[in-house]
């Protein structure tokens, strides 16, 4: 049995989920006020046959035990692995702990450490850097933060690196996995040519990649590592390395743009400072912070401290479950151009940082009369739409509280416009993800895994993949894979998306033996059967909610609601049937197939 079967026969959900939620008896199933959303009449359900949850209110979504507590923590696949092991007492052996994957990451994070040497080396002593060596004093840089950051220079040579480090016996395989050399035209060279160095770090200190500025006035001006197995620009933080422990010291992160922000910070003695890799953001960015601190201030500058970008400050507050504040930049300025002027005017923009949503209400009703009724309709309906997406219910509470002050506008009536707000904004998705996810079960499923073994066996199908979707597979590893499959760009990089522990599932779909031919139209049925599955689990599902509602009293417009979204799975139903008998004779020979195995 695998590790991650044996977690799951150990551990009961209804005990896992009944440390977030007061689950009540509901005929054979347990319902709860949802632990996702804010909610007065439990929509939340749990299954314990099928060891399943599903929250039919404003989440619409479901899963196993896995996405139960991934979600709620905030945490990877693997990481939820590694927490229910824990509690279920199973001992993952260290191939699916946290140094999987080490021997062949190991390798690439030696070739990057003896790449930023070699920059480095270059920066300090090549005569070939004079113009390097001239910018970084332009820019006031010392030599201490030349150490610290191990800033470098690359040569304008074709095959400088290359050399270096093929010489010290990595081969060119390793080094175009690494991203350091390009392969064109059947040869390689390097990537990173005449250009200032960045080494970029993860939290554990290793060299990831690298980040590249141009000494000149060509564009770009800065290029990056390309995705390899050690880089992932979307969860890079440039500085983590060196701001680690002040942020967990001071229990607050200051996330700026740029890698010379970070660094004229951490020169002027302001060490909690990090950058994103890119203009925004990202969730896996902020989960990894979540680790040190909960406190995340953003510094943006006065013009891109825009309303999307406040939007955007609801996802981390989700993420982090504490406030984001903003400290918002003189225009026209970037934190290395106000630290370097006068390091007190950074640490007052910083102690004047704001909550984002406190700074979001000033910012849409700074150029409003708020005595004219139609300015205050104006200004709640624009930040109802922001604040609708917060789901901690007593921060959300808070925000309500704070629009009936600045807009006049009783609670009782903005609460009725967020319901209102959040209904029409359901009704405006496609109807693909209205009815959205399911329930995953137990039980091995062969028709995914048939499914995911063409996939993975056939690459040709990815061309023809849209009709497939991530909550048709109810099993979380098959859902993992396809997931990765699906961001993946060739089948080699799959691995590196997923957690060890699903390798082993992952090998054996790839050698599960599979029939050659009619190959389009055996995936064809399979998407159709498992859209089928989904969608009869889902009413099944539904039937049952109802049932309780009916019994409980449910006023005539939650019945209402409920019988209309049955409906919609209904005709979805319909036209999956009609589907199937177009296409009869590709789905029996899968039948057959599924029954051979
Ligand atoms: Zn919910």
């Amino acid at each position: 049995m695998g590790v991650i079967d044996e977690v799951k026969q150990r551990t009961d959900i209804v005990e896992v989920v009944s440390q977030y939620a007061s689950l009540k008896k509901a005929g054979r199933n347990l319902t709860a006020l949802c632990p996702f959303h804010s909610e007065k009449h439990p929509s939340f359900f749990v299954y314990p046959e099928q060891q399943s949850w599903h929250c039919f209110g404003a989440c619409s979504t479901g899963g196993d035990v896995f996405s139960f507590i991934m979600k709620k923590q905030g945490i990877d696949f693997g990481d939820a692995l590694r927490l229910l092991a824990q509690r279920a007492g199973v001992t993952l052996s260290s191939r699916f702990g946290q140094d999987a994957g080490r021997d062949e990451k190991e390798r690439l994070y030696q070739a990057n450490e003896a790449a930023a040497r070699y920059f480095h080396d270059l920066l300090l002593n090549s005569p070939d850097a004079e113009t390097a060596r001239k910018y970084v004093a332009s820019r006031g840089l010392t030599s201490k933060t030349i150490v610290d950051f191990q800033l470098g220079f690359s040569l304008n040579k074709w095959e400088g690196l290359k050399q270096h480090l093929t010489d010290m016996g990595y081969s060119e395989k390793e080094l175009l996995e690494a991203g350091l050399i390009v392969e064109a035209e059947g040869k390689t060279h390097d990537r990173f040519r005449n250009k200032l160095m960045f080494p970029i770090h993860d939290l554990r200190g290793h060299i990831v990649g690298f980040g590249a500025r141009v000494l000149d006035d060509s564009l770009p001006k800065y290029i990056n590592s390309p995705q390899t197995p050690t880089f992932d620009k979307s969860s890079s933080l440039y500085g983590i390395n060196l701001a680690a422990a002040a942020i967990r010291q001071q229990d607050t992160a200051v996330i700026v743009e740029g890698y010379m922000d970070v660094i004229t910070a951490h020169q002027n003695g302001f060490n909690n400072v990090i950058a994103s890799m890119g203009t925004s953001v990202t969730e896996k960015q902020v989960n990894i912070l979540r680790k040190l601190t909960r406190n995340m201030v953003l510094a943006l500058d006065a013009d891109t401290a825009g309303e999307e970008a406040m939007l955007r400050g609801v996802g981390y507050e989700n993420t982090l479950e504490a406030e984001v504040k903003v400290m918002v930049l003189p225009k026209g300025k970037d934190p290395d151009d106000v630290i370097k002027e006068n390091t007190e005017t950074w640490s007052q923009l910083l102690a004047d940082a704001r909550a984002i949503m406190y700074y979001t209400f000033t910012m849409v009703t700074a150029d409003l009369d708020m005595t004219k009724e139609e300015n205050q309709i104006l200004a709640a309906t624009k930040l109802l739409k922001i604040i609708t997406n917060t789901k901690d219910s007593v921060r959300l509470d808070r925000y309500l509280r704070k629009l009936e002050n600045v807009t006049g506008i009783s609670y009782r009536k903005l609460e009725e416009a967020l319901s209102k707000i959040k209904q029409e904004s359901k009704a405006r998705r496609p109807r693909q993800e209205v009815i959205t996810r399911t329930v995953r079960s137990l039980v091995s499923s062969p028709i995914e895994e048939y499914c995911l073994a063409l996939l993975l066996q056939h690459p040709e199908l990815k061309a023809q993949s849209e009709g497939l979707s991530a909550e048709y597979f109810e099993n979380s590893e098959n859902r993992e894979i396809f997931v990765a499959w699906q961001q993946a760009n060739d089948p080699s990089s799959l691995k590196d998306k997923l957690d060890s522990a699903i390798w082993e599932h992952l090998d054996s779909l790839i050698r599960k033996s599979l029939p050659a031919n009619q190959i389009e139209q055996k995936y064809a049925s399979c998407v159709l059967r498992l859209r089928e599955k989904f969608l009869r689990s889902l009413e099944t599902k539904r039937g049952a909610m109802l049932a309780l509602e009916a019994e409980a009293g449910g006023t005539a417009a939650e019945l209402a609601k409920l019988k209309e979204q049955g409906i919609e799975v209904s005709t979805q139903l319909g036209e999956v049937f009609t589907q199937k008998r177009r296409m009869s004779s590709g789905a029996k020979e899968v039948r057959n197939e599924l029954r051979k195995q």
